[in-house]
């Protein structure tokens, strides 16, 4: 007889067992959503962790873009014989990241549910951008996630602190100002990542994500070591996943679509902050134009009769010319394989050192 898994180690508490009392009612198993990748499912249950795809009773009543996702609380039923389960519910979502669908108003794509924070990370070196925090802090507020500001690499300014209270004044979160070199204010952000909370980090590649979860993850790991001792219910698994445990216990979500929602998002956002030269853009006669001296240029004539300001369309111009810089799709892609591959190595590296603690 398997050892049961505990299901608080994977963010389960009082407020998800009430929940789910209705479908406990009916016979189903809690389980939550660990990964999620073209129609299959991974579950962890009480059991362990299964393959898992929904019923169809629940294919069914499920509108498009309610199936399942990263961080669901499902409703399963355990199969005799194949060691699959069957999902035949959601638990109310309390928070939820979606996309929408590339290029279409219709339709939405869901990247993760059930997110308690979402660490918002840019470095104070770096150009800040208050117009794309708040776009993040925004973002982070549509999925009814709490949002709060990762400045990086404090260390090399003089004056972290004092931008970080700025910044939290001005968007109205909390921000911290750290080093992941120097370990400054590290332990301020510590309080996040407790045992069963769910987070997601998003920022620019480059902003220093990978070597503050490795910080962290050292650092949380002593604290670790002296406080926990359930070694018999980490086993180690080679499943993908894109919920994955922290040493210390707290949850990361990394999918893709997590991991690439700032890019994404950057892109919308300057299309919604000018939408009115975007619309005139359209009309140039080149689809390429600089609005500089080409033939047939639309924004310039826009100028001209006052319709778009010159130093609105200088910011435009700033924006689209950043945006043009980031990596391609690819290298973009390339670089959030990496950080996913960090994150793992990450919990396995735990793992590892439980078991030989134990
Ligand atoms: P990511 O792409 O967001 O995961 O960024 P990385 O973690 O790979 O960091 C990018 C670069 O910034 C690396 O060269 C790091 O060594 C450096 N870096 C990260 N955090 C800090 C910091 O707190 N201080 C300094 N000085 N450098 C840092
Ligand atoms: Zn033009």
């Amino acid at each position: 007889m398997d050892v049961l898994l505990n299901l608080d180690d994977w963010g389960w508490n009082e407020t998800w067992s009430r929940a789910f009392e209705p479908h406990a009612a009916v016979g189903l198993e809690p389980g939550r959503v660990v990964a999620q990748h073209r129609g299959a499912w991974v579950v962890i249950t009480q059991g362990g962790e299964r393959p898992a795809s929904p019923t169809g009773r629940f294919r069914h009543q499920a509108g498009p873009g309610e199936l399942p996702a990263v961080g669901d609380w499902v409703g399963c039923v355990a199969s005799q014989h194949s060691g699959e389960v069957r999902i035949d519910a959601i638990v109310p979502r309390q928070s939820v990241f979606r996309r929408r669908a590339a290029g279409t108003q219709l339709g939405s794509q869901l990247l993760a549910a059930n997110v308690d924070t979402l660490f918002i990370a840019t470095s104070l070196n770096g150009d800040l951008n208050p117009q794309r925090l708040e776009r993040y802090v925004a973002m982070g507020r549509d999925a009814r996630v709490e949002p709060v500001l990762l400045l990086t690499k404090t260390d090399l300014v003089p004056d972290g602190e004092e931008t970080a209270a700025r910044l939290a004044a001005e968007l109205g979160i909390a921000a911290v100002a750290l080093s992941a070199v120097t370990g400054e204010g590290i332990e301020a952000v510590e309080g996040w990542f407790r045992p069963g909370r769910t987070l997601a980090l998003v920022g620019s590649s480059g902003v220093g994500k990978s070597t503050l979860l490795n910080r962290l993850a050292g650092q949380l790991l002593m604290l670790t070591r002296e406080i926990r001792e359930d070694d018999s219910r980490g086993r180690h698994t080679t499943t993908h996943r894109e919920l994955f445990r922290l040493p210390g216990g707290a949850l990361m979500v990394d999918t893709p679509g997590m991991r690439e929602l700032g890019l994404w998002d950057a892109d919308d956002g300057v299309e919604a902050t000018f939408t009115d030269i975007a619309e005139i853009a359209a009309e140039c006669r080149f689809a390429d134009c600089r609005h500089d001296r080409e033939p047939g240029c639309a924004v310039r004539a826009a100028i001209e009769d006052g319709r778009i300001d010159r130093r609105r369309l200088r910011s435009y111009q700033k924006l689209t010319a950043e945006l043009a810089e980031l990596p391609p799709p690819a290298l973009r892609r390339e670089r959030a394989r990496q950080f996913s591959k960090m994150v793992r190595h990450v919990s396995e590296d735990t793992q590892a050192r439980k078991t030989y603690r134990g």
